[in-house]
Formats: C-alpha cells, sequence, structure tokens
C-alpha cells in the first residue's frame, strides 16, 4: 500500500501512532516488572451449586493493577505472558497466592468463606516440567487440601499436544487435585481423549450458555456437553451465566455448578468475603457440590 502511494508514505504517518511492536516490548518489560513489584492481583467469581444456589467455590482470575493504565484483565497481557515465557513466573505467582487465600480462608472455617479453589494454566505452563513441583511446594507451604484445588486447562492447550497433556495430567491427579477442562466445546477434543484424560469436571464454554434461549443450537450443544460429563462420570459446569432464564435452563438440563455475572462478577477477596456474607440462609446449605436433584427448586426462603 505504502508503495502505491509513493516513497514517503510514511512521512505522513502519524508520529504518535507508536509501533505496536514497540508498545509490546513496553508492556512486556512493565509486565515483568509488575509481577516482581507486586502489582498483580487475584480476583474471584464464585462458583454455585446450580440446584441449592450455594457457593461451592471460587475460580481464581488475574488482575494487573498497571501504575498508570489502572486494573488490567487479563485479555490485555495474558497472551504476552504466554508468548514471551512470562506466564511462568505469572502463573507460579497466581497459584501461590490463590492456594494462600484458600487455605487463609479454609482456616477461618466459619462456613462464610469459600474453601475449593480453582486455578486457570496456560498450555505452556502444561509443557512445564517443574509444573508440578511448583504445585506441590504452594500446596505444601500452606498446608491447603489438594482435593480443594482444581486446575483448569483450556480444551485448546490440552490438544495442542494430547500426549504430553495426558502424561501431565496424570502427574497432576496424583498430587490429589482435581482437573477440569475449561472453554470445553471450542477446541475440538475427541471423546476419546476425553474419556482417557483424568478429568474431573467439563466447564461449557460461555458462547454456548449465551445462546440459552436465543439459539436451539447453543441449547442442544449445551445439553449434549452436560449429558457427556455426566455419561463419563464427571461434573458440568456451565460458565458465563448471566440471566436467571439461563440458570433455571441449566437446572432443568441436570448441570451441575455455574458461573457467571447473574451470581456475581469476579471480586477482590474481601469483597467477595462481603458478597458470601450477603447471601441469604439457604435451606439446603449442607448440601455439597455435585448432581443433586434435577428439578429441585433453588429456593432461598
Ligand atoms: P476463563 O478461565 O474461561 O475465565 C472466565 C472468564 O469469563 C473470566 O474473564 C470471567 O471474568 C469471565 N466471565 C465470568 N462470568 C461471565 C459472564 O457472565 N459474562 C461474561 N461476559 N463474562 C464472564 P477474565 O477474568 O477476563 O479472564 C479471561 C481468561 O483469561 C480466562 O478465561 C482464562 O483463560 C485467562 N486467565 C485468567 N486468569 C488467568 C491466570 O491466572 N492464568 C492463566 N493462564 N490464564 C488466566
Ligand atoms: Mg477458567
Ligand atoms: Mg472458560
Ligand atoms: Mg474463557
Amino acid at each position: 500500500r505504502a508503495k502505491a502511494r509513493g516513497r514517503n508514505t510514511w512521512e505522513v504517518h502519524d508520529p504518535s501512532e507508536v509501533d505496536p511492536a514497540v508498545n509490546r516490548m513496553r508492556l512486556l518489560g512493565e509486565l515483568r516488572h509488575g509481577i516482581e513489584g507486586g502489582q498483580l492481583r487475584v480476583h474471584y467469581q464464585p462458583r454455585m451449586t446450580i440446584a441449592t444456589s450455594v457457593i461451592s467455590g471460587v475460580e481464581a482470575l488475574v488482575r494487573w493493577e498497571h501504575p498508570t493504565r489502572g486494573l488490567l484483565q487479563p485479555a490485555e497481557f495474558i497472551d504476552l505472558a504466554e508468548e514471551s515465557g512470562l506466564i511462568r513466573e505469572l502463573g507460579a505467582w497466581v497459584l501461590d497466592a490463590a492456594v494462600q487465600q484458600g487455605a487463609q480462608w479454609s482456616r477461618l472455617g466459619d462456613g462464610n468463606a469459600p474453601v475449593s479453589i480453582a486455578v486457570n494454566l496456560s498450555a505452556r505452563q502444561l509443557a512445564d516440567p517443574q509444573l508440578a513441583c511448583m504445585v506441590q511446594a504452594s500446596l505444601t507451604r500452606y498446608g491447603f487440601d489438594p482435593s480443594l484445588l482444581t486446575l483448569e486447562i483450556t480444551e485448546t492447550a490440552l490438544m495442542e499436544n494430547p500426549v504430553m497433556a495426558r502424561k501431565v495430567l496424570t502427574t497432576l491427579k496424583a498430587l490429589g487435585v482435581g482437573l477440569a477442562i475449561d472453554d470445553f466445546g471450542t477446541g475440538y477434543a475427541s471423546l476419546t481423549y476425553l474419556k482417557e484424560f483424568p478429568i474431573d469436571e467439563l466447564k461449557i464454554d460461555r458462547s454456548f450458555v449465551s445462546g440459552l434461549g436465543t439459539s436451539d443450537g447453543d441449547c442442544a450443544i449445551v445439553s449434549s456437553c452436560i449429558q457427556l460429563a455426566h455419561a463419563v462420570g464427571i461434573r458440568a459446569v456451565a460458565e458465563g451465566v448471566e440471566t436467571d432464564y439461563q440458570r433455571s435452563t441449566l437446572l432443568t438440563m441436570g448441570c451441575d455448578l455455574a458461573q457467571g455475572f447473574h451470581y456475581s462478577r469476579p471480586l477482590a477477596p474481601e469483597l467477595l468475603e462481603d458478597w458470601i456474607t450477603a447471601q441469604p440462609p439457604s435451606v439446603a446449605s449442607g448440601r455439597a457440590a455435585g448432581p443433586g436433584p434435577a428439578h429441585a427448586e433453588p429456593d432461598d426462603d
């Protein structure tokens, strides 16, 4: 294009428009500095047992308190961390912070604190030979019960190298942690792998859940995913539940757990504690997460 307009086109280029590669390099430097300098935060989104509307745990989601740009979401820096290899430090930090927080909440033991914690792992972390050691180190450091930790791996990351993934998952599973396939339905996992991986939970991607009520196709996909999960003996979790209609549809379909703005956005730890305290008491609060009666009403009173 520049050629067609003549050789000097670059001279009219807006000088304030910095080369994206330069921007990335700068952001990368800032991120490295930010990780070391304690600028990362973890927010927690409740995971609800649909049948009882009781919190069963939380998912840890990283944020970056950038000194000038404010609180940044993962979309603005996770890919960069992944491509540069910084995800190793970032991931280790998030895991450690989440396990520490989980251990603190479980020591409170007052029923007002979430205890089980889910942490996301990237494709690159999955390929890191130190991963299992790192997970074990955090569990040991805070004395956290491994069965209360779930590691989430996207379907896409698993399918990048299924043979390697299966080995790593088996090693992680031996630590006693739970394993979830994240963003399920977006990555072409074959059913064979689903059966062979030591998975405890299937998280149905938000893109399908958001179509409940508007798309018959999405409705069929969500329902099939739930049945598939139950057929292989694992939990089904719906991501991105935003409306009460979606919640009640998922309940009818027999989905076990749900996360989404309908219940709560991801919250800073102290705000999550406030949110839990403000939840109405449930008659069924003694019921643990897991497949409940398919038609139980999640009534609070
Ligand atoms: P994810 O693991 O699938 O997490 C769910 C994302 O959906 C979160 O976005 C969450 O805030 C958002 N979400 C939850 N409920 C709703 C809803 O009802 N509606 C809508 N529109 N969105 C909802 P977030 O926090 O921006 O994270 C995006 C992705 O970044 C995550 O997707 C995960 O893949 C990645 N990520 C986040 N934290 C970490 C981390 O510590 N390590 C790694 N490797 N990846 C992370
Ligand atoms: Mg996740
Ligand atoms: Mg997801
Ligand atoms: Mg996602």
